[in-house]
């Protein structure tokens, strides 16, 4: 199994959750899913909850128990059919439960999305204000995770604030159940950067635009590294993931 759906599984194995999503599967992750019991669910979205237009965007669900999964599913396909803002808040509030994402954290995604806010932009300036980007990439690429970082437990996932102690706990218990898991958290954190640098290069004159410029400076000698990180992140964000997840889990096992 490649590394990235390894350490997904463990959220599943781990009894936090009944599916996680996933991007990438060969056929050879199938046949392993398969002979470990694992269902996988693909699901067409008509309409993005994330962008909140139309889309014929595909999602990949890997689940221990498929009926339950295909329940709530089945109920999102229904919503979609007529994409109100209420239903749009619904939608995302049965993904979260279906990926097991704490209610709270559901909660204010949702409300956040639906009045146009940004969840994105909100747990960058936490990341920012906490010393948490810094810390990661200080130890980057094995730091020791901060307090903040268990929260931010996996990409596309917001809690609703990094000290969310649901989410926190959430993070935790999988670290607890699988130290690798440790590695999932980093990912998800450094996924953060490709859009902090390019806000720093459109140097937007808001608020957050120069707090993104003022913490971009600040960084001074680790801000090649950090530039590197978010380069490669962006341009092939799997790739990154999957050579990281090698070169750190070999290490280990020396
Ligand atoms: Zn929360």
């Amino acid at each position: 199994m490649n590394p990235s759906l390894m350490l997904d599984v463990v959220r599943i194995k781990s009894g936090l959750t009944n599916c996680v999503h996933v991007v990438y599967l060969t056929k050879s992750d199938l046949i392993s899913l398969k002979s470990l019991r694992y269902s996988v669910l693909t699901y067409m979205w008509t309409f993005d909850p994330i962008t909140l237009s139309p889309t014929n965007r595909l999602s990949f669900y890997v689940c221990k128990d498929k009926e339950k999964a295909l329940k709530l599913l089945r109920r999102i396909e229904l919503l979609e059919r007529n994409p109100t803002k209420k239903n749009v808040k619904r939608i995302i509030k049965i993904e979260g439960k279906l990926l097991g994402y704490p209610k709270c954290c559901v909660d204010r995604f949702s409300n956040l999305k639906v009045e146009g806010g940004s969840p994105e932009k909100e747990i960058i300036r936490e990341c920012v204000e906490s010393g948490l980007f810094l810390e990661i990439l200080k130890g980057y690429p094995n730091p020791e995770l901060p307090e903040e970082a268990y929260s931010i437990f996996t990409t596309n996932f917001y809690p609703c604030g990094i000290d969310c102690g649901r989410a926190r706990k959430i993070g935790k218990s999988i670290v607890e159940y699988d130290e690798r898991y440790g590695y999932k958290i980093v990912l998800s954190v450094l996924n953060l950067l490709p859009p902090v640098f390019e806000i720093y290069r459109l140097k937007p004159k808001t608020e957050f635009g120069r707090l993104i410029h003022d913490f971009v400076e600040s960084l001074k000698d680790l801000k090649p590294k950090a530039y590197q990180i978010a380069k490669k992140m962006a341009e092939n964000p799997l790739k990154f993931e999957v050579d990281y997840l090698k070169a750190v889990l070999s290490d280990m096992h020396d």
